[in-house]
Order: structure tokens, then sequence, then C-alpha cells
């Protein structure tokens, strides 16, 4: 069942009230409030010898082989039992990577560091908290499917259901798989955590960047060579920028298995020097432009009034829109003549 009732034949009435997992999940995101508990560090835990050894390719086996198939990675009515995402990508940051202090200055100060969110975990476990070099970040990428990329290429003002559904359900589900993944690992003794899941995690309006959370998958995903930022904000990699990025820590080292481009729009037409700005042409309010890329309030007021619309006619609790990332030559990989050229 997963941590939602599941919609399988019909539409939840009185949705502003009755989808109390879509109201937590939007609070959640927004506020850093009503997450579950944090597993507990199984302090006494000894290896076993059929123990598996908690190496990159374990994680790569891991995620890259349980995420399609997992039970929770399904959509609900009107589309029940079909997969919200696809195969993921998977990358890996060392924990001292000097890039993830420059985020301090290139997002904000407010953005923490994998230490930073490493002691308030190693505190509330009562154990040393690590070092930077003994941390490493696993970055997630989780591609939307197809039939959703397509039905919101369709559209032009507002998002489509499969969009709707899947910016909820997929924030759920992704909470949830990562959380299976570091309750594994606290259990084998091995301290883990995802930020986005502890009260550390509000998003906020902050002067030089707009708004922002203290901690961005997205620039994770950049930092682990998955890709490279757009015009609209969206980061595209091989398989697009419609997706979900997730990531977590973990006390263990890890080796980064990509290689970072130093350029952060090395995937955007625009940025290349090519005529393109579909996803401009596609924004119903104009929140892309030539002169001053992604007004990101703009896009915030539109994004927020879609609350609504997606619950009058989707019976579901979420914001959406991610026009501007569908039915453009980013949406789903690399745009062929960056490819080309490269
Ligand atoms: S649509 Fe074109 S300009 Fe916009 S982000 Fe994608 S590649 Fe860049
Ligand atoms: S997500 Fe924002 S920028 Fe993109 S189409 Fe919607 S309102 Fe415009």
């Amino acid at each position: 069942m997963g941590e939602r009732r599941r919609m399988k034949t019909r539409y939840r009435r009185f949705s502003y009230l009755s989808d109390l997992a879509g109201i937590k999940s939007s609070i959640g995101e927004m506020k850093g409030i009503g997450h579950p508990k944090q597993p507990p560090l199984n302090k006494d835990y000894r290896p076993g010898e059929d123990d598996p050894v908690l190496d990159e390719e374990w994680f790569i086996n891991r995620i890259k082989g349980q995420l399609p198939n997992h039970p929770d990675n399904i959509m609900e009515y009107p589309f029940y039992g079909q997969p919200i995402f696809d195969a993921p990508l998977v990358g890996f940051i060392r924990g001292d990577d000097p890039i993830l202090t420059d985020y301090k200055k290139i997002i904000g100060p407010h953005h923490y560091t994998p230490q930073e969110i490493m002691k308030w975990q190693a505190d509330k476990n009562g154990v040393p908290a690590p070092s930077a070099e003994d941390l490493s970040v696993v970055s997630i990428i989780m591609p939307i499917t197809r039939k959703t990329k397509e039905d919101n290429a369709a559209e032009k003002d507002w998002v489509s259901e499969r969009w709707a559904q899947t910016r909820l359900l997929g924030e759920i589900f992704s909470q949830k798989f990562v959380r299976e993944i570091v309750t594994y690992l606290m259990e084998r003794g091995v301290l883990a955590i995802a930020p986005d899941v502890t009260p550390m995690f509000n998003k906020k309006r902050y002067p030089v960047v707009g708004w922002a959370s203290p901690w961005s998958h997205r620039h994770m995903a950049y930092a682990a060579g998955l890709g490279s930022f757009g015009m609209h904000d969206f980061f595209i990699t091989e398989k697009g920028c419609a997706h979900r990025a997730a990531s977590f820590v973990v006390n263990l080292t890890l080796e980064p298995n990509r290689q970072r481009s130093d350029d952060i729009h090395a995937n955007c037409l625009h940025y290349q020097g090519i005529k393109c700005l579909k996803c401009a042409a596609r924004c119903p309010v104009d929140a892309i432009t030539e002169a001053d890329a992604h007004d990101k309030e703009r896009c915030m007021k539109r994004v927020e009034a879609s609350t609504k619309y997606v619950n009058k006619n989707f019976h579901i609790f979420i914001y959406g829109c991610g026009i501007c990332a569908t039915g453009t030559p980013c949406e789903s990989g690399i745009p062929e003549k960056l490819q080309k050229k490269a």
C-alpha cells in the first residue's frame, strides 16, 4: 500500500480535505515537518561473512535493480498500476569535494554541506561526527515516463494529470525509496541521512537566489556529473530534464563514477550558442526570457496557482507545471545538436 492509500478505481471526494498524504507531503516539502522518524543507528552491529561490500557497485545495483519494479513506483486512478519512473541514473560525490563548500557561495550560506547534515545525524545517535573525507553523497535521477512527458507536452496552460500525479506520488515514492536504503545502512551500523526529510529542510525566499532550499538534489546531481542546467533551471541529463532528483549522505567513501562538466549549462542549446529557447516559448506566463533567463518569482506564482486547478480537476493536493520541461529538445535527453557537436 505504501505511504498513502492507493486510489484504484475512483477519485477521492473533497480532496482539499481528504488528500491528507498530499497535504502532508506538500507541507513537508516546504516546511520540513511531518516526515517519518529517522531510523536509529545500530551501534552494536558486527558485520557477518555474508554481508555485501557497500561499495559503488552495491549502490548502483541496489538502486537500478529495485527502483523500476518497486511496488510503490506506481500511479493511482485513472492510471493505476502504471509506473511513475523509468530506470534511474546514479552518481557519487566525495564528501570533501570542494564544490560542496563552494555551494555556500554559489547557492547561498544556507545550503548545507554533507558534513553539516551528517553532524545532526551523528549527534542524534550519540556518535562522533565524521569528517568530510569520510562521507559521500549518492545522487539519483529518476526519469519520468514517456506517457507522462507526452501528456504534459500536449498541454499549453496548466499541468497534465499524469505530471501532477508524478509530482505528488513521485515525491512520496522517492522519499520512501531513499529511506529504505538509509534504514538498511543504519541497521548495518553505517551513518546515513536523507537531508530533505529532516527538520532542517525548508524552502525560503533568499535575497540573491530567490526561492531555494537548504539542500539541492539537482546541485548534487551536477556535482556528481549527471548533467547540467538549462535556461528553465531544470537539470538536463542523458535522460533529459523531465525527472525527479534525489540524494542522500553516507559515512562511506564512494568514488565518483562520472566526469563533471565545468560548464553548468553544457547541455542547454541556448547557452551553447545554438538557437532554441523552446522552453521560453512553452511557458504560459513568460517566466523565461532571453534577457533574464528563468524568473523564479514569476514561475513560483504560476506554480502555486496550479494547486487550485490540480485539486479541482485531478482531486489531489499538489502544485506543479513542468510545461517548459516537456515538448522541448532537452526533454528526454541531451539535445541532438549538442550530441553531434560533442
Ligand atoms: S528548451 Fe532549449 S533553451 Fe530551453 S533549456 Fe532546453 S535546450 Fe536550453
Ligand atoms: S515551470 Fe515555471 S517557467 Fe516552466 S512553464 Fe511553468 S511557470 Fe513557466
